[in-house]
């Protein structure tokens, strides 16, 4: 049985797929891949049910699993993708999930007998619509970035940026499922509180601060029994992959509201991720070890192991674009905002899936957990605008003579993620897409 953090045949960067858009350069989903989303024809109302990216195209693996062509534990995790959502292959853990993406990878790969009759079970990406991945039953949202942590601090309490928690416990709030949706869900501003400078009372208005959150989220894979815990060194084993998820933000809410129970209406209006979620298995070669500057105190017993230190974090590139309603009807690309990466990251997956379990809290198949927005070391890694404009007094300038400082109607938020290592295949997420529309009247 291999685990999560180990090599094998799937992640051979010799494999090409006999699909040709996954061989060539630069894709996010090649055969080494083979991240799992709901999808459906778009337009046809028909189920969801599970598909398997490769190169620009989906396999649907609920007509697979039709067709009955694997055995064993391949099987039974095939049978569990004609479900609607990806909570039933989610809770069938590590090992299974492992049998099917290793079937999966034999029968995609470009000497698979299986490609004459798998080809018609093939829809190009572009012609699917998707779900968000699980049912969310709970969704929890870490501030596992100590440069986000610090940069924002400043902002809300100059004298003590950091809170004397932060470096000995993954930092979290309980977020809103309700609201979680995938990449192309569109939403009108917000409205909520605000208390403008030296005013003496608030107003409901529309927020004049809208922010977005560049974050990685994890969907859990096998839970825990209530009173139960997820020691360390078996955290990974109830992860099942890890989405895009951009945590939109109204500044000005939070600000008025947050203290002293933390965020609500400011950050439970939408949360967007990607449709497709990379298994933790598909990430193993781009695994670092996790470090910490030598001045600062290690964390407690439990939080803490020689397996973490050595593989705990996992490299993955993370970039935010902005197009505004002018560069798109001007036909102008999208522009960068920023760059960082989640092996900068303070906590790591398993951390936090620890942390989580540590009072006996349960933790149930497609929980969504948000790794906080992750802002690197540089002013150009900040993962929001708040960080980048600092805190509003710097409008950033963009291509086509704008400029921002938070963002205004019509914009477009995208944010990609990808892991590139000499010597292995690329492995990419896709993305995932919002729109900020007018307020509602
Ligand atoms: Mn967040």
């Amino acid at each position: 049985m291999s685990t999560p953090g180990e090599l094998n045949a799937t992640h051979d960067p010799r494999l090409s797929s006999w699909v040709a858009s996954a061989n060539a350069p630069g894709v996010d989903f090649p055969v080494q891949n083979l991240p799992f989303a709901a999808f459906r024809p778009a337009g046809s109302g028909q189920n969801f049910r599970a598909g398997v990216a490769i190169g620009d195209q989906v396999l649907d693996l609920a007509a697979l699993h039709g067709l009955a062509p694997f055995a064993g534990p391949a099987a039974q995790a095939l049978a569990a993708c004609a479900h609607p959502s990806l909570n039933a292959l989610m809770a069938l853990g590590p090992e299974l999930a492992g049998a099917l993406r290793a079937a999966l990878s034999g029968a995609l790969r470009s000497d698979a007998m299986a490609a004459a009759r798998l080809r018609p079970l093939l829809l190009p990406q572009a012609a699917a619509e998707y779900r968000v991945a699980a049912d969310v039953g709970d969704y929890t949202d870490f501030y596992a970035s100590i440069h986000h942590a610090t940069a924002v601090g400043r902002l809300f309490r100059p004298d003590s940026p950091l809170l004397p928690n932060y470096k000995w416990l993954p930092v979290a709030y309980h977020g809103r499922a309700s609201s979680v949706r995938v990449s192309g869900y569109d939403f009108p501003r917000p409205r909520g509180q605000l208390m403008p400078p030296g005013a003496a009372r608030p107003e409901l208005l529309p927020t004049r601060k809208l922010d977005y959150e560049l974050e990685v989220g994890v969907f859990v894979g096998r839970g825990n029994v209530q009173g139960s815990r997820v020691l360390l060194a078996e955290a990974e084993q109830h992860v099942f992959g890890l989405c895009l998820l951009n945590d939109w933000s109204a500044r000005d809410v939070q600000a008025w509201e947050y203290q002293p129970l933390g965020p609500f209406l400011a950050k439970n209006f939408a949360t967007t991720v990607s449709p497709w979620v990379v298994t933790l298995e598909a990430l193993a070669p781009f695994r670092v070890p996790w470090t910490r500057p030598a001045s600062e105190p290690p964390p407690l017993a439990y939080l803490h192991d020689e397996a973490s230190r050595q593989a705990g974090a996992i490299d993955i590139q993370l970039e935010v674009r902005l197009d505004t309603a002018r560069m798109r009807a001007a036909g102008m690309p999208p522009q960068r905002l920023s760059r960082s990466t989640f092996r900068d990251s303070w906590w790591t997956v398993a951390q936090m899936i620890t942390h989580h379990t540590v009072n006996g809290c349960n933790l149930n198949p497609g929980d969504l957990l948000g790794s906080g927005t992750q802002s690197g070391p540089l002013p150009a890694q900040a993962g929001s605008l708040l960080e980048l404009t600092a805190g509003g007094r710097q409008a950033i300038a963009l291509a086509d003579g704008e400029s921002r400082t938070f963002l205004a109607d019509g914009d477009r938020v995208t944010l990609h993620g990808w892991c590139e290592r000499e010597g292995y295949a690329r492995v990419g997420f896709g993305e995932a897409a919002g729109t900020v529309l007018p307020a509602l009247p």
